[in-house]
Parts: structure tokens; C-alpha cells; sequence
């Protein structure tokens, strides 16, 4: 009999992080243990400035922590150069956050097939994949739509599709309610726990409790450390289309 090693997805030890502000620093994140198996679906929760971005940040490698240890899939996330770092972040993540940032003069499918188009994919797979996923966040019809077109909740579900054409390992979304009416937020939260369903590992930042218990897991966040991690009921949001 085999017997396969269960391994955290992210394994962090230790994390620190302070910003420097003229003379004095700033100290976030004071030491951050956290292990993310795969296919959870986690909120990060805090006020506002408890640092949730901060952590988010280094843990999608677009900042990098000053002290602590950082296993994505089990690589050491540690002095990697651009490159190699941007692989990483290729191939294991994708991004959602609260503004979209959708290209504003590329229509949806474009919006979607971009992200593809850096890594190497070719025309036609690009369109095929950016189509498909469309389908799958329910806007196959607005595919040619630019983002003014579409409403807030729409935005949203293309930029999801952009994250999960890469077939990234963790998707991490910061805030991705934090635009939107409490409706269409519930309809953003009902896709999320949609694409967690099929098997995806999710992390999802907010500071508004009720997004929280729409995740299974609760990791909140205060003065630098976490202060509670608890699993919790989740609650199920109705299918949005
Ligand atoms: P949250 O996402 O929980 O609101 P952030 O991680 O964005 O919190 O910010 C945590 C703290 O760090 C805040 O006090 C914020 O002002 C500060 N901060 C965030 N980014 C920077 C930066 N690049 N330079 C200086 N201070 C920063
Ligand atoms: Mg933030």
C-alpha cells in the first residue's frame, strides 16, 4: 500500500513583516504561523489596517516578508530571482481583488485570454480557455462586453474566470465584496464556495463577518498575530445563476 504525504499548501512560520515610515517602523505582521491544506476555503479576517493585505501579499509573492518561512507546495518561497518568482506565481496562483482590475479597453474574453497569452499559450487555446471559463462564472454571453458594460458583480466574476483560466493551485482574493451590494456580494460568495467545491484551495481576506462564514475556516487577524482560528459552519450562499 502506498500511502500519499498530505502536504499544506502554504506553510508559513514565523512570517514578520514592518514597513518603514520616515525614521520608525511599522510593525504588521509580528510572527504568522498558518497552514493551508488543499481545498479549504479560508477568510482572513481584521480591521482594517490589522495587516491582512500585508500577509496576502507575501503570500501571493508580490511582497516579500522580512523574517519567516514560506513553503508554497511545498517550495521554499525564499530568494528566488524575478523570474523564478514570477513562474511560481504563474503557476500556483491566481488573484482576485476588490477594484478587479479589469483592462478597461479589452472586452471580457480578452479580459480573460490575457493572463494566457504571457504564458505561451496560442491564439486559439487562449480563446477556447477564456470562452470556457466564462462559461463556468455563467457570462458566456457577454464575452465581447467591455468592463463598463458590466455591473460590479459581473466585473468581479470575469476577473474570477481570469484567475482560474491558469488553473492556479491557491486562489487568493482580497476583498473581493468589498465593491459590491450586499446581493451581488452573496452572489461572488455563492461562485467562490462554488469553485471550492470542485476542489480548488481558496483564501479569501475581508473584515465583514458574514463573508467570513461563508468560508469553512476563520483565521482572524489582530495587532500582528493571529488571534483565532476556528473552523466554522459555513454558510451555503444559493447557486447565482
Ligand atoms: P488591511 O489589509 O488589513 O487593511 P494592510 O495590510 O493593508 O491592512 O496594512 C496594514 C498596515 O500597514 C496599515 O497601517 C497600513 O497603513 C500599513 N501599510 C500597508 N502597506 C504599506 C506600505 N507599502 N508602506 C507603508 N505602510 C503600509
Ligand atoms: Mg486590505
Amino acid at each position: 500500500m502506498t500511502t500519499k504525504k498530505i502536504i499544506n499548501v502554504i506553510n508559513i512560520k514565523n512570517l514578520q513583516k514592518s514597513y518603514k515610515i520616515g525614521n520608525s517602523l511599522l510593525h504588521v505582521l509580528k510572527g504568522i504561523d498558518l497552514d493551508i491544506k488543499e481545498g479549504e476555503l479560508v477568510a482572513i479576517m481584521g480591521s482594517s489596517g490589522s495587516g491582512k493585505s500585508t500577509l496576502l501579499n507575501i503570500l501571493g509573492m508580490l511582497d516579500l516578508a522580512d523574517k519567516g518561512k514560506y513553503l508554497l507546495d511545498d517550495v521554499l518561497i525564499e530568494g528566488l530571482t524575478e523570474t523564478t518568482a514570477a513562474n511560481y506565481r504563474n503557476q500556483f496562483l491566481g488573484f482576485v481583488f476588490q477594484s478587479f482590475n479589469l483592462i478597461n479597453y479589452k472586452n471580457a474574453l480578452e479580459n480573460v485570454a490575457l493572463p494566457l497569452y504571457y504564458q505561451g499559450f496560442g491564439r486559439k487555446i487562449r480563446q477556447a480557455k477564456a470562452l470556457e471559463y466564462l462559461e463556468k462564472v455563467g457570462l458566456k454571453d457577454w464575452a465581447t462586453h467591455l468592463p463598463s458594460e458590466l455591473s460590479g458583480g459581473q466585473k468581479q466574476r470575469v476577473a474570477i474566470a481570469r484567475a482560474m483560466a491558469s488553473q492556479p493551485k491557491v486562489l487568493l482574493a482580497d476583498e473581493p465584496t468589498g465593491a459590491l451590494d450586499s446581493k451581488t456580494s452573496n452572489e461572488v460568495m455563492s461562485l467562490i464556495q462554488q469553485i471550492n467545491n470542485e476542489g480548488k484551495t481558496i483564501l479569501v481576506v475581508t473584515h465583514e463577518l458574514d463573508i467570513a462564514h461563508m468560508c469553512k475556516r476563520i483565521v482572524t487577524l489582530k495587532d500582528g498575530v493571529i488571534v483565532e482560528d476556528q473552523n466554522v459552519d459555513q454558510v451555503i450562499v444559493g447557486n447565482h445563476v
